[in-house]
């Protein structure tokens, strides 16, 4: 979880390619698939129906093996989608995720986004985004916890090395402290 800029598709393919796991991003899925002007929407920012991107999800977690680990960047974003993940744990789809949410100020998200340069990242582009991401999507981490998943808030604001080296002691892959802790 995090805001677009907040680092979850460097960190999350970091993590997918050191412990050998899938790497399911709904944004780069959709980035491949939707056409038209519903392509234009999504670019400025507009999140995609609940129903279409919970079709695709499910349709992509029916061809990895869910009794694998994996991670899921950019799912879920909103209350259903939560539900949806919710009963596919109690189906016993697979076990329920671990949640690292990574934490940064618009400001510095505005910083690296314009860095980045995607097409996507225009001024308005970047507001809508974290404005939505504040209305919508953040309001759902404490829905989650009560749900009583294990969510890890992250301090992203850091150079990439010290907030992955975050996920993985969040995830109970990293064990040994150094000096810093
Ligand atoms: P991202 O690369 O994660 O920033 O996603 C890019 C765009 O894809 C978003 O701005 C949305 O339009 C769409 N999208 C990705 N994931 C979701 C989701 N879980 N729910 C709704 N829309 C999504």
């Amino acid at each position: 979880m995090g805001p677009a800029g907040s680092g979850k598709s460097t960190q999350g393919h970091q993590l997918a390619d050191e412990y050998g796991y899938a790497y399911i991003s709904t944004g780069e899925i959709f980035r491949v698939l939707i056409t038209g002007r519903r392509r234009s929407e999504m670019l400025e920012g507009k999140l995609l129906s609940d129903g279409e991107v919970i079709r695709v999800v499910d349709k992509v977690l029916e061809i990895i093996d869910t009794k694998e680990q994996f991670v899921l960047d950019g799912f879920p974003r909103t209350k259903p989608q939560v539900d949806w993940l919710l009963e596919q744990v109690q189906a016993g789809r697979f076990e329920p995720p671990v949640v690292v949410d990574l934490e940064v100020s618009e400001a510095e998200i505005r910083d690296r986004l314009q860095k980045r340069g995607r097409l996507d990242d225009s001024e308005e582009a970047i507001a809508q985004r974290f404005q939505q991401y504040e209305d919508v999507t953040r309001p759902i981490l404490d829905y989650m916890q009560e749900k009583g998943w294990q969510i890890n808030r992250i301090d992203a604001g850091r150079q990439a090395q010290a907030v992955y080296r975050d996920i993985l002691r969040a995830l109970g892959h990293l064990f040994i402290t150094n000096k810093s802790g």
